[in-house]
């Protein structure tokens, strides 16, 4: 079987490591890997204002193009030893459709595979980035009622970010659908949710779009989960769903984080 992780970040990551994209490379040889997807946060609209306190959740613009030079040499060089694709994950953010719409269609014919993330969330006019920490997780807790609430808007917002019409560039692969479980040890969810998470699973089959099976929630102290969790897994299997593994490694050292948790399909029967 192809051992394959479709999901890494780089040293164009401005909240990740510095580690170099030969470090990534390298140690992803060793484990035996295949083929690898670089997956850098795509810069985020203009008109956006991030808002965590560094501005740092999407890479810069001016950085673009020497990250697609220095992926179109990479690829060259290791061409015997491992396949690298050049992706991005690309934030849906709601209100900054057109936007994200007309990034994708300027650049996506430079990406060989790409993927669709919600990290913000928006209610009354607030944009939150809801996995950047517990503390602003609490805080969306006092804005949003619940622990449940802030899911919901979670998976709400995945729902409409497979169905938005984001132009024949739209990543296929949508990202981590449950990492609104980041803090799930901490808070707490009382409710499945399970409406939503079959609308997303129905939405996913019926535009032929993926899911991004995320390792980077098993190694988070209050998540130790990974995205999704086995059940959703089950579902997405049965269904004829895509999955494809992703480390979501933001270091060399994170590479095949969460693996051991992966269920098969032949675990499945
Ligand atoms: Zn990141
Ligand atoms: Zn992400």
């Amino acid at each position: 079987m192809k051992l394959r992780d479709g999901h890494i970040h780089s040293p164009y990551c401005p909240h990740g490591s510095k580690d170099s994209f030969t470090r990534y490379i390298e140690r992803a040889i060793e484990l035996g890997y295949d083929e690898i997807s670089f997956m850098e946060h795509a810069p985020l609209p203009k008109s956006f204002t991030d808002p965590t306190p560094d501005k740092d959740s999407g890479m810069k613009m001016d950085h673009l193009e020497q990250y697609f030079y220095d992926l179109s040499d990479l690829k060259k060089a290791y061409k015997k030893d491992l396949a690298i694709q050049t992706g991005l994950e690309v934030d849906f953010i709601k209100g900054f459709e057109t936007e994200t719409a007309s990034f994708l269609t300027e650049y996506g014919k430079e990406l060989d595979d790409s993927i669709l993330s919600v990290h913000f969330l928006l209610k009354d006019g607030i944009y939150d980035c809801m996995d950047f920490s517990h503390q602003v997780f609490k805080r969306m807790i006092t804005r949003y009622g619940s622990s449940d609430s802030i899911h919901e808007a979670y998976y709400q917002t995945v729902l409409d970010s497979i169905m938005a019409d984001l132009g024949s560039f739209k990543p296929k692969r949508i990202g981590h659908i449950t990492l609104a479980r980041k803090f799930q040890l901490k808070y707490p969810f009382a409710k499945s949710h399970s409406h939503l998470i079959d609308a997303i699973l129905k939405a996913v089959q019926e535009t032929g779009s993926e899911l991004d099976y995320n390792g980077a929630g098993a190694v988070k102290p209050y998540c130790r989960e990974v995205y999704p969790s086995e059940d959703i897994v089950a579902k997405a299997v049965h269904m004829g769903i895509p999955l494809v593994y992703g480390s979501d490694a933001h270091q060399a050292d994170d590479l095949n984080q969460g693996r051991e948790q992966l269920i098969l399909p032949s675990d499945l029967s």
